[in-house]
């Protein structure tokens, strides 16, 4: 156990219903500082054994229970995230420095929000039926089996939420491995599921190295699906690994968005949302990090840009003027610099930012580079830090090219006086999801996922519940039963 910005936070594996520690333990430091907050439980293959075991001994029952019943569970669940939204947003901000209102009044509300969205869905799904060539038929979800859900160390709480809720809902038992470097948030959800009374071996969380007892996880053949969110590199791995076993596998990957600005656009609004891709020092996959805006409006643009970026205010993230933490790790800010000093020695223009803020912390500058070309590795790769590129277009059909030029295709920002445009753009954009004059707006019930390196299969709404069932036909010959 320790005490993490005043709330007790269990360090161990939650298996079976109950703690279980490890013997060997990994550091959990906060970004904010570099204070050891945890010495946090280093689970193995023996861990993941036992949790896997737990949830295939659980599941027979879980899945006989039906989503109606499932959904009582579930909603009890999302009630006292609600409740405890204070305790969980103090211990994900000292632990992953998110910042502590968005936390607060958005993000941890959001977990609450995924459990009550799938407990409602899949309690409504009515199964398809139809007459054919003789028989009655109907379409029948079966819940898959045990599930694995490895997580991001960006929002850990609202995310494992994301793609547990709709494993537990469709009747899978789970079992989640959160990131090394802000495992701790995960832990308050499994005390949560064992307060809202979810049965023993229904939901395990496993903490530790995802090349250890991630890699473990995703290799039981007892396993019936996988479901990740992270970079494109640990997806091929675990993709590797799900194939072995003719596992269905998702992954939710890394994103380099554009953000378009079209001359016809609000550029003031246009601007602030650009400078807006900082918040949370861009630590976002959903963030538009390449700025492609109209050459007639350049001047006016970057002058809109200057001035919004100019408001924000890096510091601690537990000060409600911060609007740019610390970036998670010091090995993420070596990341995040090592693009920046790449491109400046490449050529690329580096306009502003370009620097650590404070020497000795983990903030990095917001950034914005010229680069000088398409091509360049600044344009073409994601970074996952506050840096930003710009680059202009002269007409639509230029703008729609430099937005599908790379090999991602998470989401995309258009913005355009014309609904016209915003529609013909919308659609011509390679991307999961396009906003058109708005950003990060969610309807729970919409496909979620990305195109090319960004992804693989959707989540959100039914469809995550369709991937976490085997859909059956069944067909019964008519006239045949009374
Ligand atoms: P990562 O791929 O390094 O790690 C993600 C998780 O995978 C961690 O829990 C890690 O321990 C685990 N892992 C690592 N190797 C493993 C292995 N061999 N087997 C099993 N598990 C393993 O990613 P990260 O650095 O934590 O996250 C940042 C990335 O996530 C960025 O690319 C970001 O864009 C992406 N992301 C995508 C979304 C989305 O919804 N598309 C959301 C958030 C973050």
């Amino acid at each position: 156990m320790a005490l993490v910005a005043g709330v007790d936070v269990s360090t161990d594996h939650y298996v079976n219903g109950r703690r279980l520690a490890s013997a060997v333990t990994f550091e959990d430091r906060s970004p904010l500082d570099g204070s050891l907050l945890a010495n946090v439980s280093r689970g193995d293959a023996a861990t993941a054994d036992a949790a896997i075991g737990a949830a295939a001994t659980a599941f027979p029952s879980w899945a006989a229970l039906g989503p109606a019943d499932r959904a009582v569970y579930l909603r009890r669940l999302a009630d006292l995230i609600d409740a405890n939204v204070e305790r969980i947003a103090a211990v994900e901000c000292v632990d992953m420095a998110m910042l502590h209102e968005s936390l607060r009044l958005r993000v941890i509300a959001r977990g609450a929000r995924n459990f009550r969205a799938y407990a409602d869905l899949a309690a409504a799904y009515v199964e398809r039926a139809w007459e054919s060539n003789g028989t009655r038929n109907r379409v029948v979800r079966m819940p898959a089996g045990p599930a694995v859900v490895i997580t991001p160390w960006n929002a850990p709480f609202m995310l494992s939420t994301w793609k547990c809720a709709p494993a537990l809902a469709a009747g899978c038992t789970v079992v989640l491995k959160p990131a090394e470097w802000s495992p701790l948030s995960c832990s308050l959800l499994a005390d949560l599921a064992e307060e809202a009374g979810l049965p023993p071996g229904v939901f395990n969380v496993v903490q530790g190295i995802g090349e250890e007892v991630g890699a473990a996880l995703v290799s039981d053949p007892r396993v019936r699906r996988v479901s990740f969110t992270g970079s494109p590199a640990t997806a091929r791995q675990i993709g590797v690994a799900a194939a072995r076993n003719l596992v269905p596998f998702t992954a939710e990957l890394g994103g380099k968005n554009p953000l378009i600005v079209f001359a016809d656009a609000d550029l003031d609004a246009a601007a602030r949302k650009a400078a807006g891709q900082y918040d949370d020092s861009g630590q976002v996959c959903l963030s538009g990090t390449r700025l492609l805006v109209e050459a007639s409006v350049r001047e006016r643009f970057l002058e809109r840009f200057h001035h919004h970026t100019d408001q924000h205010v890096l510091g601690d993230s537990r000060d409600p003027e911060t609007t740019i933490s610390p970036l998670i790790h010091p090995d993420h800010l070596a990341h995040v610099a090592g693009f920046v000093e790449r491109a400046r020695a490449a050529g690329d223009e580096v306009v502003r930012g370009g620097r650590v803020w404070r020497e000795g912390g983990l903030w990095y500058e917001p950034t914005l580079i010229f680069p000088r070309s398409n091509d360049a590795e600044i344009v073409q790769n994601e970074v996952f830090g506050p840096v930003l590129t710009f680059q202009t277009f002269r007409d639509e059909t230029e703008a729609i090219d430099l937005a599908n030029s790379t090999r991602y295709g998470l989401s995309g920002i258009v913005y355009t006086g014309s609904e016209e445009r915003a529609n013909r753009v919308g659609r011509a954009v390679r991307a999961g999801t396009v906003w058109a004059n708005c950003f990060l707006i969610r309807d729970l019930t919409a496909p979620f996922g990305g195109i090319g390196i960004s992804g693989l299969g959707r989540e959100g709404g039914d469809y995550a519940l369709d991937f976490c069932s085997d859909l059956k036909t069944l067909q019964i010959l008519d006239g045949s039963t009374t």
